[in-house]
This record gives C-alpha cells, structure tokens and sequence, in this order.
C-alpha cells in the first residue's frame, strides 16, 4: 500500500477538504471584521472536481478525510458527495465539522452516507453570548444536534471550545461539566491570531489551572492516539476532556495532514501562508499522473513548524480555509 511522506519523514494521511466559505454564522473571530467577501460560485471546487482530488489522495496513502467548511451543511448536494467520498477506494474514515445548527436533521442522513464522526464547534453554553458571539439564536438547535449525533452513533461526539480570554474563559468549568454527564469529549482549543494585534490567547496552562481549582484534580491522561489534542478521562464520568495547543505548545513535529481550501488551493499547513493552486490546472486538463505529482510535490515541501510561533500572520481568515 502507498504511503505519504513529507520533505522532513512525516506521514500525511489525512485530508482536510473545505466545501464551501458559505455559513450561517457570523462568528466574530472567524469571519473578516469589515463584513465577508463570498467567493464567486465558480471558483469554488465542483463535487466531481473535489472527488478527484481525494482520490487521488487516497491513491498516494492518505486514509482519512474531514470535511470542513465555512459551514459544510449549508452547500446543497453534501449529502450524495459524502457518499462517494466513503466509497473512494482507500478511504477508511470520513469526519465532518459542524457548527451543529442543521445537525439535528443532518445526523441520521450523514450516518447513512457514510460518515464516520462529527465535530461541532460550541464556545459557549450561555445564550445570550451565543447570539453575541455566532450572530444566531440557534444554541437549542446546536444542542438538540449534539444530543441526536450521539443517538445515531457518530461517535465519539466531540465538541470544540475555541476559548478566547475574557470572552468564554469563565465557562470552562461548565464547558467540563457536559463530559461528566454525557459521553462526549469536550476539546478546548488554544485561540490562534489570525488578525494583527489579537489577543485572545488563554492558555491550557490556564485552563488546566481553572478546572484544578473547581474540583477536577483528577484527570487522568491517556495515552496514544494520532491526534493534537491531549485527552484526560475524568474518573466516574461517561466523557472526557481534551487540550489542543496549537500556540503554547505547537504539535508541528507529529502533523499528519494537508488542506484543500474551497477555491482549490492545497494548504499543507494551517497557519503558514503557503498554497498551491490546483484549481486551473484541474480545469485545464491535468493528467491523472501531474496531479499526483503536484500532490507529492506539495507534501514534500510541507513547512517544518508553524508561522505563528514566529509571529506571522496568516493571510486568510479561518472561514476561507476550513478549521
Ligand atoms: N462551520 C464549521 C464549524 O463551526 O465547526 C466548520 C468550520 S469552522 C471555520 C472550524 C473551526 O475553526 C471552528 O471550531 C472555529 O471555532 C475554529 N476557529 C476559527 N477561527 C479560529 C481561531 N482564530 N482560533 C482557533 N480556532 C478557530
């Protein structure tokens, strides 16, 4: 079987593949401050366009693929591309990050297409900071959603706090509660500045420190795993709690994935402003054997760490790359 290396020996067997730069939230810190500029419909990648390229992935090694937005749920026809993407020869796991507002309806057609786990994104449990935050009442819906994904088995649920200092760092010990009482894993992802003069970052540090002092002094790590986050099981509770550090301690040494952003760019890291356009070269007939050469070519040349930790800025906000 194939597998895929990059230029410094790391194994890159995931695909993070972006569908659209269309949601219907308005998170603050991801979308552009002065109002959001849509991509054209024709620039962003077709259905048998992004079938492709994940074959062609697959064909190289890679086994796993999440799909992403903007928000994915809102582009019509996800439903029957989903499918094909679990039927892609190779491709052993499909993902999907939400932010869980259509989830109640979606869960049990996305179980049938094929997708394997779900993600959603939540920052806060209050409402009225919801609305703040997202733009949309929809905290119900988004919670009406988890609840239905762990019924139709897209397991482990795992929901994502992006927590932003003295915006939602006071609801990590709520946050924690939910994994006490359902089995869900709660991950608390470090704040990335995307935009100069940011400063959102509470560090795990800070937010091991805060669950320390309400009680949970017992978190017990566990071991293994391919992903970024560090898990902790909370002794006599059904979920868990997780850490994903991108900033106070980058995991750049163990990244095992590419991205593919909505309009055919190639971005093999997140925070580096590096990218490859693929987009006219698939319009303009690229042969099966230059894709997988373009591929191999930009996994080679994957960055060896992160931009951030020297104090860059990306260039895109996250909703035009797909978190
Ligand atoms: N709409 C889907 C969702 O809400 O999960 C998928 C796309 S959204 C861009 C993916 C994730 O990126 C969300 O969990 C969001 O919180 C995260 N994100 C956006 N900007 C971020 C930032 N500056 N730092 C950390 N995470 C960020």
């Amino acid at each position: 079987m194939a597998e895929l290396y990059d230029g410094i020996g790391r194994h890159i067997h995931y695909l993070r593949v972006s569908v659209t730069d269309r949601c219907n939230f308005r998170c603050q810190y991801c979308m552009p401050p002065d109002g959001v500029e849509w991509l054209e419909h024709d620039d962003i990648l077709r259905y048998e366009e992004l079938v492709r390229i994940i074959g062609s992935f697959a064909r190289l090694g890679v086994d796993k693929v999440r799909i992403t937005g903007g928000e994915p749920l809102v582009r019509k026809g996800l439903l029957p591309f989903l499918r094909e993407v679990a039927n892609v020869p190779g491709i052993k796991e499909v993902g999907l990050t939400t932010n869980g507002s259509l989830l109640e309806e979606y869960a049990p057609l996305l179980k049938q297409a094929g997708v394997g786990r779900i993600n959603v994104s939540l920052d806060t449990l209050k409402p009225e900071r919801f609305i703040k935050l997202t733009g949309q009442d929809k905290l119900t819906q988004v919670l009406a959603g988890i609840k239905k994904a762990q019924k139709v088995g897209l397991t482990p649920v795992k929901i994502n706090m992006v927590v932003m200092k003295g915006f939602n760092s006071d609801e990590i010990v709520d946050m924690a509660n939910l994994a006490i009482n359902n089995p869900y894993q709660i991950r608390f992802i470090e704040y990335m500045p995307f935009r100069p003069g940011e400063d959102y970052l509470f560090t795990a540090a800070e937010m091991k420190q805060q669950l320390v002092d309400a009680g949970f002094t017992k978190l017990i790590p566990q071991m293994g795993g391919s992903c970024p986050a560090e898990i902790y099981t909370i002794p006599d509770s059904k979920g868990s709690i997780g850490f994903i550090t991108p900033i106070s301690r980058h995991f750049c040494s163990t990244c095992n994935r590419i991205r593919l952003t909505p309009d055919g760019y190639l971005k093999p890291c997140l925070l580096s402003n590096d990218e490859y356009f693929l987009r006219e070269q698939l319009r303009s007939g690229i042969s099966d054997q230059e894709l997988l050469d373009k591929i191999r070519y930009v996994v080679l040349n994957k960055p060896k760490q992160h931009y951030l930790v020297k104090g860059r800025k990306s260039a895109r906000g996250m909703s035009r790359i797909g978190g």
